[in-house]
């Protein structure tokens, strides 16, 4: 017998009890106990209840959105079961607006349910007075209900396959934390010593389930510069935080990679995104802000170096470096010369090239271009380099 028809010879009551003894709370970003969701919206509920399923829009790598290839049938149900428990009359699952062929590869399953599927990005304020929820917290009714369900959480290591991992499970078991400079777990940020002590259970937020491990040789700024650039594509623009604020971060993170970073900018960007966390309509604004804010909490030393010492830990950030070509192994070949984008590099065949720091963009194709491996970057010392053409061999320090 299917959960679904299991859940039909059940009351209500039953069924909440059921999940409410299983421990269940909602997936994604939201972890609130799923029983006591349930029962304030039977509290106040319309009369023309609709139960909808979906992944956050903030999983905009659709992480989770794995569930559906795996679980679909059991998503399904659990959806079913909700809108039983909750006298809803109108049921949907809710993909991703470019997920058309998904939607038409699940259509006869959903149909047989009564559930349409939807192919959207997902208005939290349509769903106010509904019951909108987690995919994988739809697989978690479907299991209690059939009795399967073993307290867990679906991630995704380093983009790896979905696996569930027990509540109880040490981070440290599940990823190698030994090189880590951070680590990041859905949308938050940790300190390697953070993580090394974490254990997951119902009470970590996991966000879209993501799991990743940033070593010494990741810029922190870079990639939360990354990661605000995604929220920014994400983002609809409708509320005023999410849109201004994401921009407002992202102007200060990449005043910080390119060099002209403030410590004024250190505050206002923990003022905006602390508001944006409760004046978005949904997940991509309320958590858009969340690894920069992790950042200015747990690694001010890396907004240091970068604002102050004007130096990247990481040396990722090109504008803390210098490019240049090393008199002693330049074979005046004039490969980079050629690549150069910008035509600041000086030269001619068997002489020493030399690059015009102050208009080269430090795109790096002439260090790819070079066979003699000349062009150095560094973000230490320059050594002395010549001045004027010099054939190539000639060139003596003094
Ligand atoms: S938080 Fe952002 S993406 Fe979500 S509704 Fe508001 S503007 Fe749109
Ligand atoms: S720096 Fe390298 S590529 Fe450029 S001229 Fe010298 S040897 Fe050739
Ligand atoms: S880094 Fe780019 S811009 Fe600078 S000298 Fe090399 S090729 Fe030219």
């Amino acid at each position: 017998m299917s959960a679904y028809e299991m859940a039909k010879q059940m009351e209500a009551s039953e069924v909440i009890a059921k999940v409410a003894s299983a421990g269940i709370k909602e997936y994604g970003v939201y972890a609130e106990p799923l029983a006591d969701k349930w029962n304030a919206i039977i509290a106040n509920k319309p009369a023309d209840l609709i139960v909808a399923a979906g992944i956050n829009n903030s999983d905009s790598k659709k992480v989770l959105l794995g569930l559906v290839n795996i679980k679909c049938a059991q998503i399904l149900e659990g959806i079913a079961i909700t809108a039983q428990v909750l006298g809803a009359t109108d049921m949907r699952l809710l993909l991703p607006e470019d997920e058309t062929e998904l939607a038409a590869s699940l259509k006869e399953a959903a149909d047989s349910y009564g559930i349409t599927i939807e192919n959207t990005f997902i208005s939290a304020n349509a769903y106010r007075e509904h019951g909108l929820f987690h995919i994988e917290t739809m697989l978690a009714v479907a299991e209690a209900i059939e009795g399967t369900y073993e307290p867990g959480a679906y991630v995704s290591v380093a983009g790896g396959e979905l696996k569930k991992v027990a509540y109880g499970t040490k981070l440290a078991d599940i990823v190698d934390i030994d090189d880590a400079k951070a680590v990041e777990i859905g949308s938050h940020l940790y300190t390697a010593a953070a993580a090394a002590e974490m254990v997951i259970d119902a009470d970590t937020i996991l966000g879209d389930g993501s799991i990743n491990v940033l070593g010494n040789d990741k810029c922190l700024m870079q990639e939360a510069e990354k990661r605000l650039l995604a929220a920014r594509k994400t983002s609809c623009g409708k509320c005023t935080f999410c849109r201004e604020g994401l921009n407002q971060i992202y102007g200060h993170i990449t005043d910080i990679t390119s060099g002209k970073g403030a410590k004024e900018g250190m505050p206002m960007m923990k003022e905006i995104g602390d508001a944006m966390t409760f004046s978005c309509n949904c997940s991509v604004g309320t958590v858009g802000a969340d690894f920069v804010l992790d950042a200015l909490e747990h690694f001010t030393s890396e907004f240091d170096a970068h604002i102050k010492k004007r130096t990247c830990p990481a040396g990722v950030c090109t504008c803390f470096t210098t490019i240049y070509i090393d008199p002693n192994l330049c074979e005046g070949c004039e490969e980079c010369a050629d690549v150069c984008p910008v035509d600041c590099i000086e030269g001619k065949a068997g002489h020493i090239h030399m690059i015009d720091d102050f208009d080269c963009t430090k795109c790096g194709k002439c260090i790819e271009a070079c066979e003699y491996e000349a062009v150095i970057q560094t973000t230490g010392r320059v050594p002395k380099l010549p001045t004027r053409l010099t054939k190539c061999g000639k060139f003596k320090k003094r």
